[in-house]
């Protein structure tokens, strides 16, 4: 193994960067030469590439966003743009390439083993957590800190005034940001894809919901955590039908991109350092069209089909707790 190249694709998320230099600095330990393609899979394109030293990945560790940028490259789906990605690797000599990115980074990467020869390895980097086959992915903790944070200083104004808000989170495919941030805000209701009803029984349940909760504590605030794009006319609309339905003022707060940004938490930057060492050391074991993965504290090597294999599962017993508290809320 003399050349390892990386990239980072996809939607960014904390701790890509702890990812880069975990990578950088085990392959410099084990006098493997490394290469960083900017903006994702367009570098790989256009041959955008910088050689990677230990000065590069100086105080990055605590640096939210990617050093090498990302980006979507939809071009790279044909098989013309695979084959010119595998010439450039081999002009450079690359013998493997690591991608830090979603499932979709991963399909880019099985599709580019398609058609070049060396070896292929991704790591899982992003805040959604919707990565099948390992129990968290990098940037996924410090997206639940920062929308906890974001809904208690929310909850201290809706306090304040006793009012209703919808504070909405990341998560279009999955529920793991929007949960978590709800049980640890003591959320009073959450609306995930998991758990996804037809909207007039949704609409419905919160109504009952405020009204029982409203008898037991006489008025108060009442928070619902909500992900992006789940309520088919925006957060914005589901706010004023609330409004009208149970005359109390009800605000929407779409917390967005903050949610990507922001310096990475200790666990996203372990993660990150431990699975980037590991695809170091497994790409040196001769390890190819596999990711990184971590369960029970354990790093392993799954192949990157399994990542979108199938759908990962919200935690049943956190949901059975949610479940829990919502009811007891509602009884006289
Ligand atoms: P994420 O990696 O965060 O899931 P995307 O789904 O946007 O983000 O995918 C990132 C990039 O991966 C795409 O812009 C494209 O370059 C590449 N990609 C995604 N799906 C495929 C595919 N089926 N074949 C080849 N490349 C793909």
């Amino acid at each position: 193994m003399r050349k390892i190249a990386l990239l980072t694709s996809g939607g960014d998320a904390p701790g890509m960067n702890a990812c880069i230099r975990a990578i950088v600095l085990t392959c410099l330990r084990y006098g493997i030469e490394v290469y960083g393609y900017r903006h994702g899979y367009n570098g790989l394109l256009d041959q955008e590439y910088l050689n990677l030293r230990a000065k590069n990945v100086l105080n990055i560790i605590q640096r939210g966003g990617t050093i090498l940028r990302s980006a979507r490259c939809l071009t790279f789906k044909s098989d013309d743009a695979a084959k010119i990605a595998a010439k450039n690797l081999d002009i450079l000599g690359i013998d493997a390439l690591m991608v830090i990115g979603g499932d979709g980074s991963f399909r880019g990467a099985k599709h580019l083993s398609n058609h070049w020869g060396g070896q292929v390895i991704g790591l899982p980097g992003t805040i959604d957590n919707d990565i099948y086959g390992t129990d968290a992915t990098i940037g996924y903790y410090t997206a639940i800190e920062t929308a906890l944070s974001s809904i208690d200083k929310v909850r201290d104004t809706a306090d304040a005034f006793e009012r209703i808000f919808l504070i909405e989170v990341m998560g279009r495919h999955a529920g793991f940001i929007g949960l978590n941030a709800a049980i640890a805000s003591a959320a009073d209701q959450i609306m995930v894809p998991e758990l996804q009803r037809s909207c007039e029984d949704e609409l419905q349940n919160i109504i009952n919901h405020i009204d029982a909760v409203k008898r037991r504590r006489g008025t108060s605030s009442y928070i619902v955590v909500i992900t992006e794009n789940l309520w088919p006319e925006g957060v914005t609309k589901l706010a004023e039908t609330l409004t009208e339905k149970t005359q109390i003022e009800c605000r929407p707060v779409i917390l967005g991109h903050v949610q990507r940004g922001g310096s990475p938490v200790s666990q996203d930057r372990v993660l990150a350092t431990k699975m980037g060492a590991f695809a170091v050391e497994s790409a040196m074991a001769g390890e190819t069209g596999v990711m990184i993965t971590e369960v029970n504290q354990q790093v392993q090597c799954a192949p990157l089909e399994v990542s979108w294999s199938k759908q990962k599962e919200l935690d049943p017993y956190l949901v059975k707790i949610q479940q829990d508290l919502f009811d007891l809320l509602k009884r006289p």
